[in-house]
């Protein structure tokens, strides 16, 4: 498998990608690896922390709309300050980190991976007054160490939503609706959405309804970090 390859040719000397400490030929040393808050056991369905990587009773009731969720990590030290200074700060070197953290939490995976990468799409305003989108930065290093192709303009966001802090789960899901279309370049193809955080999950489901209906075949919601509540209220 590419990452498979690219773990062990990236290590000559091996040297942990956060702290440079020495390795036992994985990508982060094991104190790094520790330290990490892995999400782990996760719900595959929604990727909320579990105690069992089970589909957790929402889930069972009520299918998302993309067919499986990974958030790498939960959203708490020092994965929660790394994306912020990456989202809010355009520190790059948070995103490289970030991306190879990520990936090493991919390291076990055995399912083949998706056939295209796409990152979250902000409205163009939210992107110009930005200067770039974080989620795409992201991407293009993930998709680069996976040997996934990114797909940076298969989606994109036709309106404007309000900023989403404070508002609850159905808030979030009713200024959300339509907002997303798709291109028909994902017809036929194996997705992974990805955010830098999954909060509700109704940006990235939102965002899988649009990619179903220009025909993807199976779509997988991939976030670095997920936000732990489950109460459907407000949310961070
Ligand atoms: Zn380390
Ligand atoms: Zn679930």
């Amino acid at each position: 498998m590419v990452y498979g390859r690219r773990f062990s040719d990236a290590l000559l000397p091996p040297a942990c990608k956060l702290c440079s400490g020495a390795t036992e030929g994985t990508l982060l040393c094991a104190a790094c690896t520790t330290e990490l808050p892995c999400n782990t056991p996760a719900c595959p369905g929604c990727a909320l922390p579990s105690v069992q990587a089970v589909l957790c009773p929402a889930c069972q009731h009520k299918p998302r709309a993309f067919d499986a969720a990974f958030a790498a990590f939960v959203l708490a030290t020092p994965v929660q300050q790394a994306i912020h200074s990456l989202k809010y700060g355009a520190r790059f070197q948070q995103a490289s980190l970030l991306a190879t953290a990520f990936v090493s939490r991919l390291s076990t995976r055995i399912e083949p991976l998706p056939t295209l990468l796409i990152p979250v799409p902000l409205h163009w305003r939210r992107q110009w007054s930005r200067g770039y989108n974080q989620s795409l930065e992201l991407a293009r290093l993930i998709g680069a160490e996976l040997g996934i192709t990114v797909d940076a303009t298969a989606a994109r966001r036709l309106h404007a939503t309000p900023d989403q802090i404070g508002q609850t789960a159905a808030e979030r899901r009713r200024n959300l609706k339509g907002a997303f279309a798709a291109s028909p370049r994902v017809a036929g193809q194996h997705l992974a959405l990805l955010d830098d955080v999954m909060t509700t999950g109704a940006t990235l489901e939102e965002l899988s309804r649009a990619c179903k209906a220009a025909g993807a075949t199976r779509i997988e919601a991939w976030a670095i970090a997920r936000q732990p509540l489950a109460r459907d209220n407000v949310v961070m």
